[in-house]
């Protein structure tokens, strides 16, 4: 053997051990990939390698041993080395290996570009990599991690909760997914595993049938340091608790929604220190209807491009009530937590109608200082409320038709008038007007002529008034005029407060003076006017009640005329008073009270028999201090103040008792007797009550009287001004049997021929005629005309007021008289009357 045969040999050894140690490389690689029994291409190529090592080896030991045709052998033996790479390498790797020591080098470098990526992986195969990572996949929390190779054989199994789960690392481990998972889990996650593979990543939800645990599995490809996909990563993480969190979350954000889109409110949150909305439950939209203009301000500066609808809540905030917003915002930041506070405000609608929201407002988040730092509002539209308040509003203090202000809000302006006269040293005038003449109208044109002549007088009356002036509608046609302080320092006559008040009257007249068209027609009207100074230390109502005094005495003196509220008419006013507090006082007495009504009796002879036909009952006041108030001053009081009713009851049940007591004192004495009867007067107010003819039907039932047994006695204008439901029940009385008598007759306008034709019985010749009948001779024709007249229609006759023989000598005998001569009003009725001498009998 020459040196080139020692080299020979050198190189054979060398290259026997390369052989093995790609061997070794290979088969230490498909271990740790636990490739080991599967890579039947790793296994082949190792196998040849083994060959070609040891056929250098036997080539060494051959050429060590002095064989020298080695070369033949050698030829035969790398062919049938060639034979075995190519059946079980296949198509797959095209080499062409001539010798051994080429194949050696060509086949390394083939397996290195084919697997050298798989065998260098460190995540795979390096020992200090592999115990990091599981160590890192054993900490996770509630984390399991599969590393499986494009095979989808498991590689690394590791977690705490395996065990939990039924997973045995060691039995996983090396195994194919298909082979240790049932076929049904197989199925489940081989898509996502082939899908991690081939590149790309997937995550989804898995529940442990085992355990009833939800995993989140999330699979992706593992890649080397070159991104080359060597497997896939599969983390498997216990998201249970997440999970039912989460659909308790939405549960509950369910739950809210629906309440929330039930409720017609919208509920918001506002960040106090920016007024923005950060969250709001529907949109205004939804609220106000109708798509939102765009042109809105956006005044709380949220964009409105980029904000969703729930921001354009309050976009439409009218400028005027955002500073309002923003501090009621800030208020409710600072209220303990379960109060609230409720704000109005407007917004402008889509139609560009204003529209009312209000909002309740509380604290809702606190930041890190504890601050409140949102607030939550609920916000509802109120516009219906509002207007209808509105509404009431207006109804309270303003008369719909004239659209003045009423009594109510002219209470008010009289009292701020008098405010500003005191600070002004002045005093403001109050002017109240009745129209003359107002009934007219109604009576001829009907209502609507009469709301127009309203409405017209309105219109005038405001043309004479001054800018602070007022006016207001107080009754149906009762005007007042609170014409503004005015100074008081001038001294003439014309120059004073009340100068200005009397101009001002006078204008009133002027204006007025023109008829007011209506249809066609023309109607005149004119007003009474009574005035007074609203002075220092009076309350409204006293000046509007001065006012209506001195008005009232306008109308009295004769319409159409001005008169000044004076010390009289305030003595007049003062009495009323104190005659109201009598009255009230007599009213509720229990008998020993101080003030007294009492009843007295007048007698009604038969003037030719003397014989006592009937008594009228007259009521009696007296006050406190014993002073006697005449009916004809406590009457109207009792009338104004609504007492009437009260006191004529009163009257009637103490009547109905004196005429039961005389009837016991004067039993009848033969059968031919006619029963004495009792008169008792009614009051307009009394007579147009709705209760009449039933009280007075009561009344006769509590005392056992039958309704012949009654007169009722109402003067002419009260039956003339009366309504259906008075003429109603007037017939049903006088249907019954009760009298009714027409008092003070020949005082009104009516004709008796008209009057007949009401339910009447009898007329009372009113006194005035009595008084002049013996100096004027109209009187006497009147009152003879008169009895002619009613014993034609059949009805009773009384001649009131007799007080002297001439009068009565100047009557015929079959009339009924009454008066002081025949006998005065007294506390029991008389029955002494004789028709004195000569008269007797005539006829
Ligand atoms: P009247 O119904 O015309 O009553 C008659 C009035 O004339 C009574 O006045 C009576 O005292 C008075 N009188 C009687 N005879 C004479 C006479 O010869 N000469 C004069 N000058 N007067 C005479 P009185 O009691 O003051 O009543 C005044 C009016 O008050 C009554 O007028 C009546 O309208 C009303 N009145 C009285 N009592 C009541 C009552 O209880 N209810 C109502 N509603 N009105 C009443
Ligand atoms: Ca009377
Ligand atoms: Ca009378």
């Amino acid at each position: 053997m020459g040196s080139g045969w020692v080299w020979v040999v050198v190189f054979n050894v060398v290259t026997a051990a390369a052989y093995l140690g790609i061997v070794l490389f290979i088969v230490r690689g498909l271990r740790r990939t636990g490739q080991l029994r599967n890579n039947r291409l790793a296994l082949a190529t190792a196998a040849i390698f083994v060959t070609c090592a040891a056929h250098h080896v036997l080539h060494a030991v051959h050429l060590l041993a002095g064989s020298d045709h080695h070369a033949s052998h050698l030829g035969g033996s790398d062919a049938g080395v060639i034979s075995i790479m190519r059946e079980s390498m296949g198509g797959g790797i095209d080499i062409a290996v001539t010798a051994s020591t080429a194949l050696a080098g060509v086949v390394y470098l083939g397996l290195r570009r084919s697997y050298g990526p798989l065998l260098r992986s460190p995540a795979m195969f390096d020992d200090a990599s592999e115990a990091r990572y599981r160590q890192l996949a054993a900490n996770l929390p509630h984390t399991m991690v599969f590393l499986l190779d494009p095979d989808l054989r498991f590689v690394l199994v590791e977690g705490a909760d395996l065990a939990a789960e039924g997973y045995n690392r060691r039995l996983l481990e090396k195994k194919l997914l298909r082979e240790t998972m049932p076929p049904d889990v197989y199925a489940e996650l081989e898509p996502h595993y082939t899908a991690a593979v081939a590149g790309n990543e997937s995550s989804f939800d898995w529940i442990s049938s085992r355990t009833g645990k939800t995993f989140q599995v999330r699979a992706r490809p593992l890649r080397d340091g070159s991104d080359r996909i060597i497997g896939a990563m599969v983390l498997s993480e216990d998201v249970t608790a997440e999970r039912e969190a989460k659909s308790e979350l939405d549960r509950a954000r369910a739950f809210r929604d629906a309440v929330l889109t039930a409720s017609p409110d919208i509920t918001t949150v506002t960040d106090v220190s920016t007024g923005n909305l950060t969250w709001a439950s529907r949109s205004l939209r939804s609220l106000l209807e109708g798509p939102l203009p765009d042109d809105l301000p956006p005044w709380h500066g949220l964009d409105r491009a980029d904000g969703t609808e729930e921001d354009h809540l309050e976009t439409a905030v009218l400028a005027d009530d955002v500073d309002r917003l923003r501090t009621a915002d800030r208020q409710a930041a600072s209220l303990p937590d379960g109060e609230s506070l409720t704000t109005r405000y407007r917004v402008r609608g889509a139609d560009g109608e204003t529209r009312w929201l209000s909002r309740r407002s509380t604290p809702f988040r606190r930041g890190p200082s504890g601050k409140v730092t949102e607030v939550l509002s609920v916000v509802r539209e109120v516009t219906d409320f509002v207007e209808a308040e509105r509404a009431l509003e207006r109804a309270a203090l303003q008369d719909p038709l004239t659209g003045l202000p009423n009594r109510m809000l002219l209470l008010d302006r009289i009292g701020s008038a008098i405010e500003r006269g005191e600070l002004a040293g002045a005093a403001a005038a109050v002017l109240f007007c009745d129209l003359d003449g107002f009934k007219r109208v109604n009576d001829t044109g009907g209502h609507d002529a009469g709301d127009a002549v309203l409405v017209e007088v309105a219109h005038r009356l405001r043309s004479v008034l001054r800018a602070n002036d007022s006016i207001a509608r107080v009754g149906g046609d009762e005007f007042v005029l609170v014409v503004d302080a005015m100074p008081a320092e001038h001294d003439s006559s014309s120059g004073t407060s009340v100068g200005v008040a009397e101009k001002v009257a006078q204008r009133i007249r002027q204006v007025l003076a023109a008829p007011i068209e209506h249809r066609g027609r023309q109607y005149v009207v004119s007003a009474s006017i009574g005035i007074v100074l609203a002075r220092k230390g009076t309350s409204a109502q006293e000046v509007l009640r001065d006012a209506d005094s001195a008005m009232y005495r306008a109308k009295q003196l004769g319409k159409d005329r001005i008169e000044l509220f004076d010390d009289a008419l305030r003595a007049n006013a003062l009495e009323r008073a104190h005659i109201e507090q009598t009255l009230r006082e007599a009213l509720d007495s229990d008998g020993n009270c101080t003030a007294t009504l009492s009843v007295v009796s007048q007698p009604i002879h038969q003037l030719d028999s003397g014989r006592l036909v009937s008594f009228e009952a007259l009521s009696r006041l007296q006050d406190a201090s014993g002073a006697e108030i005449t009916p004809e001053r406590f009457i109207p009081v009792a009338e104004d103040t609504g007492l009437i009713t009260r006191l004529g009851k009163r009257v009637l049940d103490d009547a109905l008792a004196m005429l039961v007591r005389w009837r016991t004192a004067h039993p009848p004495t033969s059968a031919k007797d006619v029963p004495v009867t009792v008169a008792v007067n009614l009051s307009p107010r009394q007579a147009q009550h709705v209760d009449m003819s039933a009280v007075v039907g009561a009344a006769l039932d509590r005392h056992g009287l039958s309704p012949e047994d009654l007169v009722l006695e109402l003067t002419e204008s009260v039956l003339l001004e009366s309504g259906s439901s008075m003429l109603r029940q007037l017939g049903e009385l006088r249907d019954g049997g009760v009298g009714i008598a027409i008092d003070d007759f020949g005082t009104g306008f009516a004709s008796l021929r008209y009057l007949a034709t009401l339910p009447v019985s009898a007329v009372k010749i009113d006194r005035s005629f009595t008084a002049t009948m013996t100096s004027d001779s109209t009187s006497s024709s009147i009152v003879r005309a008169i009895i002619a007249l009613a014993r034609d229609l059949q009805l009773g006759c009384v001649v009131e007021g007799i007080e002297t023989t001439d009068q009565l000598d100047a009557l015929p005998g079959s009339v009924q008289g009454q008066g002081f001569l025949l006998g005065p009003p007294a506390e029991t009725p008389s029955n002494t009357w004789e028709r004195p001498g000569v008269v007797q009998g005539a006829s």
